[in-house]
């Protein structure tokens, strides 16, 4: 079958089926082989992989996926795409596709069985709508993983690595780093996609933590804390809490918590380490309880 990193084999594809790409469903597909190389190295694939792809397209990052893994699963919602991935993908026995909503999926049942027991690594160029949801997806429904290497928009890769007291630190950051340890490993332009889109991309690996890093009483609490601390992003910490409906913690206790760590009763939430998140959560457990 003939590369499809390659752009003229993708026009060729499109034309022959008379597909045309769905904004609604973020498809922007990859015409670069150089970037499809890179990120089947970063994923460091090999015989041994289980791969879970999201959003395959047209074929093009399976077939890469197809010929370096042991067994590829490629999840698609475009019905419209299917039979031409019959097409493009019939040379591989290892990859399976299905027709679903990634979203909808019961992942961590179907990753278990796919991998036999083992870690699944996900790859995938990503529709960029629903980002968030899927990786927070991946993580909190605790789907066995090794990794997660993924093309997102550039903006949310630097969310995603941003550490205290940066402008892209917030929610996402502490969610990601809880789970895993990220690195951008390439920046993209939009030239390298088919249509381009309006934004720079960039691809993410995400190496997943066999404990969390850091100890919490409440996982969910403190989840709970780090939105409501960055909901409101320019108050002090101990106002953005104790204002936030559904926390019910009163600012007193906040700032007496905060003393006991050593921090400043001003202290803003950009400022304060997973680390200090979790310890702030326990502390204001302890105090409820
Ligand atoms: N992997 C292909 C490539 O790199 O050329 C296509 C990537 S394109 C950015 C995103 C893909 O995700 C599209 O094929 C789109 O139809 C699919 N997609 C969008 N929403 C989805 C969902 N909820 N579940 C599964 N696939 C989805």
């Amino acid at each position: 079958m003939a590369d499809l990193g390659i752009p003229r084999n993708t026009i060729e594809v499109l034309q022959k089926h008379r597909f045309t790409t769905r904004k609604k469903y973020g498809q922007n597909f990859l015409i670069d082989t150089n970037v499809l190389d890179k990120i089947i190295r970063a994923a460091d694939i090999t015989e041994e992989d289980c791969v879970l792809e999201i959003g395959p397209g047209i074929g093009t990052m399976t077939q890469y996926l197809a010929e370096q893994a042991g067994k590829v699963t490629a999840v698609e919602i475009d019905g419209d795409l299917i039979p031409i991935l019959e097409e493009t993908l019939a040379a591989y026995e290892n990859v399976t596709v299905i027709h679903q909503d990634i979203l909808k999926m019961d992942v961590k049942k179907y990753a278990e069985a796919w991998g036999g027991g083992r870690p699944v690594k996900v790859v995938a160029n990503l529709p960029y709508y629903i980002t968030t949801p899927i990786i927070m997806g991946l993580f909190e429904s605790h789907v066995p993983l090794k990794s997660i290497t993924v093309m997102v928009q550039k903006e949310v890769a630097n969310r995603m690595q941003a550490g205290p007291g940066t402008k892209d630190y917030g929610a996402l950051s502490l969610a990601v780093q809880y789970y895993a340890k990220p690195e951008i490993v390439a920046n993209v332009p939009p030239n390298c996609f088919l249509p381009r889109p309006a934004v720079g991309s960039a691809v993410v690996r995400l190496t997943g933590y066999a404990a969390p890093p850091v100890q919490t009483v409440d996982e969910k609490k403190m989840f709970a804390l780090i939105r409501a601390a960055f909901n409101q992003r320019r108050k002090t910490l101990a106002n953005s809490l104790g204002n936030a409906s559904g926390l019910e913690v009163k600012k007193e206790r906040v700032e007496q918590a905060l003393e006991r760590m050593g921090l400043a009763a001003a202290i803003r939430g950009e400022a304060l380490t997973l680390a200090q998140y979790a310890e702030l959560s326990n502390l204001l457990s302890e105090q409820q309880g």
